[in-house]
């Protein structure tokens, strides 16, 4: 088989140059192993402060290994009770096109007829971080006024669509006129192109003029500033990811800072991980959503195993809408 490792750090944003494609040959399966022929892995942003050196919350990529990520595949060979050839599962070795690993590190998928990209996206780890960060986090409620960044991305299209459904008002922002009428379509109720010229805080003032009680926020920066001077009172902001800075080392000023005093702010860090013992919770409440066809998911699919790096840079070219994902033996 063949995976992507990591060659380089990079420095800035990642190119071609810090990846390298390589054989990995296949051992015979020991015993509770099972091989998985790869059908979709993912490619996420978090990846890219896991290429750097340094303390994160998961382990740094190490350079010349085989790197990991979420996918969904089907076990092709077995040397364990737990599955059969044929069987669905979801893990975390992605970035190859063939995986062996532990059952026990696998996770059953359901037969049936959802499409296995859904596992990677509201079923998966995406709908956890959208359902956990706005309901939890955030502690989100019927009535509240919500803004979700990178709105047309997995997460924020998932945050837009359950708020919606719980009965919020939802200010999304996205780049470009085709994103922002995505956003709408998903029923936000304002969309801001946070790339159109002006300032960005007066768009969302505009968009909520009697302040935000929520702030989810998926890229840092400018949008954080501003959803920090827009914020209510006592707002709560789940903050989820800062994209907009995982490229760069420059120091990030905050004209706002202030207000999370001022405003007595709730500025809550998570990780989609700390919920996991509330998993089923998650699943049986976004899959009904998603059976009652409720939810709407949007794919960018990228074919083939050499396109995983060109479907990486792509999150941060803005290149995808709702989930980026890499699609393998098609
Ligand atoms: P997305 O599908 O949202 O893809 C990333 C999107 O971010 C792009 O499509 C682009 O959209 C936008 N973007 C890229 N660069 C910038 C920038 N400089 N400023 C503003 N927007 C930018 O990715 P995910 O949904 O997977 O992830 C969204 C965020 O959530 C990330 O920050 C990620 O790290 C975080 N995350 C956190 C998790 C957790 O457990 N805490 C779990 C999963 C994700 P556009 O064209 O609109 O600019």
């Amino acid at each position: 088989s063949h995976a992507w490792t990591l060659v380089s750090r990079p420095k800035g944003s990642p190119s071609m140059e810090n990846f390298a494609l390589r054989d990995i040959p296949d051992q015979p399966l020991k015993e509770g192993e099972i091989r998985v022929s790869n059908s979709f892995f993912s490619v996420d942003p978090y990846m890219r402060p896991r290429m750097d050196e340094g303390d994160s919350y998961i382990a740094p990529f190490e350079l010349n290994e085989p790197m990991t990520g979420a996918a969904v595949g089907r076990v092709v060979e077995t040397r364990s009770e737990r599955y059969k050839v044929g069987d669905r599962v979801s893990h975390f070795l992605g970035w190859r096109d063939s995986a062996t690993l532990k059952a026990e590190n696998a996770l059953p998928l359901p037969v049936g007829d959802l499409k296995d990209e859904y596992f990677l996206d509201a079923l998966g780890v995406i709908g956890m971080t959208a359902y956990f960060g706005l309901f939890d986090v955030a502690e989100a409620r019927p009535g509240d006024v919500v803004f979700v960044s990178a709105a047309a991305g997995a997460v924020g299209s998932l945050v837009v669509q359950i708020a919606k459904l719980r009965g919020m008002t939802v200010i999304g922002s996205a780049g470009g006129a085709e994103k922002c009428d995505f956003v709408r379509s998903l029923g936000a109720d304002h969309v801001i192109d946070y790339k159109s010229p002006g300032p960005f805080e007066d768009k969302l003032r505009a968009a909520a003029p009697d302040g935000l009680d929520v702030y989810f926020d998926n890229v840092g920066g400018e949008q954080l500033d501003a959803a920090m001077g827009v914020a209510k009172r006592n707002a709560r902001f789940a903050i989820c990811g800062m994209i907009g800075m995982y490229n760069s080392d420059a120091p990030i000023g905050f004209s706002n800072l202030f207000t999370v005093i001022s405003k007595r702010l709730q500025i809550r860090g998570f990780i989609n991980g700390d919920f996991m013992a509330r998993r089923d919770e998650c699943m049986a409440q976004m899959g009904y959503w998603v059976s009652k066809g409720l939810i709407e998911s949007r794919y960018t699919i990228f074919d083939g195993l050499d396109n995983g790096p060109q479907a990486f840079f792509s999150l941060f070219s803005g290149g995808n809408t709702g989930k980026a994902l890499v699609r393998l033996g098609a």
